[in-house]
């Protein structure tokens, strides 16, 4: 296989180990005889596994015995989009837009109550986190995206409320240490950080639920998932195993502390040279600059050509920027190696001696 840094938005690439975890499972599960695609969701193995990720998912952010029920639901992030006001707004929920995805989030909302944007960063383009942000009280929840994948932007610290807090996590899960427990419920996209595509995952305070007065249809019901433990209809058995070989992978690791460092690191090493490379110029704001989501672009249009050169022959990909923001985005996900983001930077030295 040739090796190739991949610094993909989403999915995102997973360590060599889970990858060959989830490879031997297709073939032989647990040397069972059956392939993982082809267990039922309702065997004793299946429901072991799922247990594990469920504790895994709520201990890795320090969220075990703390009232929390871990949810492995379908249809992704933007699913959870809708199912948040659904299960919880019943007249008015207040939500910071930082991003497409959050403003996404927003109109999905509007479908059940009125939403109040509580700051904005959109006069800017999203290079920014909203400061000092008034939350009124009487809210039945607030909503925000704590790294807007799309900008390279991230919160420092999760905002204050007298109600329950809902995060969309989806691009930073697991990448460091946060405040998880200020957060009533989070939820976010498997394949930014957890495992693969088509699967999302859900950790919500259970005593937020029942509140919201209206009738839900059961798919859409967190209550409901609770209550069959995640197993409502037929799970994505396969997404889920490969998501529990990611979430053992990061405990062997040292957890979330651990990956941090790591994190730091690489987000550390690609930003001094976007600073010191007098070329190349960060996209987002120093103060909210993301460890996930390295947004940057060439002074001159004339560099683009020679960068997409040298990263292909660099075996770099992935790295264009998403189609609303333009320019480059490098995604330093968990499992992205320190090595990758050496062979970025090495190329963005190189193009000194080529423009
Ligand atoms: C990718 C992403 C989403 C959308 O996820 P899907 O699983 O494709 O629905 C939502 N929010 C954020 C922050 C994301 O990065």
């Amino acid at each position: 296989m040739i090796k190739v840094h991949n610094f993909c938005a989403g999915p995102c690439l997973l360590p060599d180990e889970v990858y060959k975890g989830a490879a031997d499972a297709v073939l032989d599960f647990n040397g069972s005889g059956l392939s993982i695609l082809s267990i039922s969701h309702r065997s004793k193995e299946f429901i072991a596994v799922l247990e594990e990720a469920q504790y895994l998912a709520l201990s890795l952010l320090g969220l075990e015995g703390k009232g929390y029920s871990a949810l492995f639901l379908q249809g992704g992030a933007s699913m959870e989009f809708l199912r948040v006001p659904y299960n919880l707004m019943q007249t008015r929920a207040g939500y910071i837009d930082t991003g497409n995805w959050s403003s996404k989030a927003i109109t999905q909302a509007e479908a059940f109550g009125q939403v109040e944007v509580l700051a904005s960063s959109k006069d800017r383009k999203y290079v920014y986190i909203p400061e000092d942000i008034v939350i009124p009280s009487g809210l039945d929840y607030v909503h925000y995206t704590s790294n807007n994948t799309i900008y390279g932007t991230q919160f420092n610290d999760v905002p204050k409320a007298d109600c329950p807090i809902v995060c969309d996590m989806s691009s930073d899960i697991y990448s460091r240490v946060y405040d998880c427990d200020k957060i009533d419920l989070i939820y976010a996209g498997a394949q930014k950080n957890i495992g693969p595509a088509g699967l999302s995952v859900v950790l919500v305070k259970d005593s937020i639920l029942g509140k919201s007065g209206r009738m839900i249809p059961q798919m859409m019901d967190y209550a409901e998932h609770i209550d069959k433990g995640s197993l409502y209809h037929t799970a994505n058995v396969f997404a889920i195993y490969t998501s529990l070989l990611n979430l053992r992978w990061l405990q062997h690791l040292g957890g979330v502390e651990a990956i941090e460092k790591i994190n730091i690191q690489k987000a550390a090493t690609l930003y001094r040279a976007i600073d010191e490379l007098d070329y190349v110029v960060g996209l987002a704001d120093v103060a909210y600059r993301s460890r996930m989501n390295v947004t940057f672009d060439f002074k001159e249009e004339t560099m683009k050509s020679v960068f997409d050169t040298l990263c292909m022959e660099a075996n770099i990909t992935n790295i264009k920027g998403h189609r609303v923001a333009g320019g480059y985005r490098a995604s330093l996900y968990n499992a992205l190696k320190q090595e990758s983001v050496d062979a970025l930077v090495e190329v963005l030295h190189t193009m000194k001696s080529k423009i």
